[in-house]
């Protein structure tokens, strides 16, 4: 049970239903920090089984209006929304810095990500078009449709407050659904700024509603009968569950989940330029990024210069509030969170790696109850220990030697994570087997986050994805639609036999 902290004296935020703030109807509340200054700025209601069914219920209810408005009205309105978010990007962006922490350039970098998103679905009537097949038989005609599967939802985590989200809503809506996001309790902010957006722009009542809360509001939304597709993303543990429970309820589901991503580095690669990318994507949102680099494999002719390079490097970065101007990484989400990667720093020394960097006792002048802890750099890792098995999700970088790259794909096909992964070379052929072998959702060819563009479906394997479609793209499109396929026949005025064999229409 959640404890509020200064409950009184704090604002609390509103749940979103029917397009207007309300309160929650329950009564329990957590805190939001600032992990900046280590300050709760905030309550957020947990809300109960009775404020989902009023937002799945709201919901219901604008659905038959949205599936019936042409697609090409409800992009407009999306077109609207789109207009509003560039306007408002930055506020929006202060908002995640607030919340989560990280730089500002980094949060304005990843609300542009999300816009990217609504710019693909401006073009649903497109996206939408069905095939046609005239004369499947004498005078039948054949073609198939993609309809809407209702009251959608969303659960996402706590690292991207406006991107993750609009991976899933827009995509949902424009395809003409109804959608009710659950955010990270963490970070509600800046959901409930894009819904007044969706607002302004022309959205009817009840297309989009948001709740806030914890597994209690989770669990509302998995076993509500009116809630027909679930999008997650956030921890691996989460989506399983969250695979397994929409499988009972018989629902549709696409959960992604944590990651463990690698970064192979064979000894033809330009070092300079690989250590610079892999700063970036190590320590960039101090590592809380699911598509963060957390493990170099670097071929041992090339490992000693590699280090010292990443140690050099990581060993400059600038570490303070994300709003600072200059500063490279900020805190990370809680304290909780500093401290279970700290531990898992001592776990790394006794287990015999090598720490190049060591983060642990951290602190920020003038910030001292923030959550800060410094970038850190282990060497000579073996797959056995904690630091590599587990998501750390914190500034942790793990540099494991091998001789070959046929070690590094096997070491990375048997890990259970397969969210992204990259591969640092100057050999077309070297780079093309990777490619081929390699059993990751995302590959990146000297790219080190490879985040696949609007236009492109976004998803891992293995335990970093439960379910069989990709969120936004075409994937996306997939999912937030089911297929029908007509088959059409006009009568003239000769009377057609009884049939009693299996259709073969010609
Ligand atoms: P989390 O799993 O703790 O929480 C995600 C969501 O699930 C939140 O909305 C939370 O309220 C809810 N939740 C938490 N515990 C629950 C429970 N017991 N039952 C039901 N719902 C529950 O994840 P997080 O800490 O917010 O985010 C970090 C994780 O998300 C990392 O593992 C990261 O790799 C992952 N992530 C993955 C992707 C991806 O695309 N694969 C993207 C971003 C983040």
């Amino acid at each position: 049970m959640n404890k509020p902290s200064d409950a009184g004296t704090l604002a609390t935020v509103p749940l979103w239903i029917d397009n207007r703030a309300q309160p929650a109807l329950s009564a329990r509340r957590g805190d939001v920090t600032n992990p900046a200054t280590g300050k709760v700025t905030r309550q957020v209601p947990l809300a109960n089984a009775r404020d989902v069914d009023a937002a799945v219920a709201s919901a219901k209810r604008a659905l038959p209006g949205w599936r019936d408005t042409p697609p090409l009205r409800r992009a407009r309105i999306l077109m609207r929304f789109r207009e509003l978010l560039v306007a408002h990007h930055e506020e929006l962006a202060r908002l995640v810095t607030d919340e989560h922490g990280k730089t500002l350039p980094d949060a304005m970098g990843s609300v542009q990500r999300g816009i990217e998103v609504v710019e693909f679905v401006t073009g649903i009537p497109h996206l939408l078009k069905g095939e046609h097949s005239p004369d499947v038989g004498s005078g039948v005609d054949t073609y198939s449709l993609r309809q809407p599967v209702g009251v959608c939802t969303g659960i996402t985590p706590f690292n991207f407050p406006v991107m993750v989200p609009l991976w899933m809503f827009p995509v949902a809506i424009a395809c003409g659904n109804t959608f009710v996001l659950k955010p990270s309790e963490k970070v509600p902010s800046a959901s409930m700024r894009m819904a007044e957006l969706l607002k302004e722009a022309g959205l009817p009542d009840g297309v989009f509603n948001v709740v806030h809360g914890d597994k209690e509001a989770v669990d509302a939304l998995l076993q509500h009968p009116d809630v027909r597709a679930v999008s997650f993303v956030g921890s691996t543990p989460i989506a399983k569950y969250i695979y397994e429970t929409c499988a009972k309820e018989g629902k549709r589901v696409q959960a992604l989940g944590g990651a463990k991503n690698h970064a192979v580095v064979l000894a033809d690669a330009d070092l300079d330029f690989a250590a610079d990318a892999l700063i970036g994507a190590a320590y960039g949102s101090a590592g809380e990024r699911c598509m963060a680099i957390s493990a170099v494999v670097a071929v041992e002719e090339v490992a000693d210069q590699l280090v010292a390079k990443l140690k050099h490097a990581a060993g400059k970065l600038n570490i303070g509030p994300g709003h600072d101007k200059g500063v490279d990484m900020g805190p990370v989400i809680s304290r909780a969170h500093r401290d279970k990667i700290a531990a898992y720093i001592d776990q790394g020394v006794a287990a015999g790696a090598v720490a190049v960097l060591d983060g642990r006792g951290f602190s920020v002048a003038g910030h001292d109850a923030g959550f800060f802890i410094g970038a850190t750099l282990f060497d000579r890792v073996t797959t056995d220990m904690s630091i590599y098995r587990d998501e750390i999700f914190g500034p942790v970088l793990v540099v494991l030697r091998v001789k070959t790259m046929d070690e590094a794909i096997a070491m990375i096909n048997a890990n259970p994570y397969a969210n992204g992964t990259a591969v640092f070379t100057r050999s077309g052929g070297a780079a093309r087997k990777f490619e081929r072998e390699i059993e990751v959702g995302m590959v990146g060819i000297n790219v080190p986050i490879p985040v696949p563009i609007a236009y492109y479906s976004f998803g891992g394997w293995r335990n970093s994805l439960f379910g069989d479609q990709h969120v936004h793209g075409p994937e996306g499109v997939r999912f937030y639609t089911r297929g029908k396929v007509v088959t059409t026949r006009w009568p003239d005025d000769r009377a057609l036999p009884a049939g009693f064999n299996m259709p073969t229409l010609g």
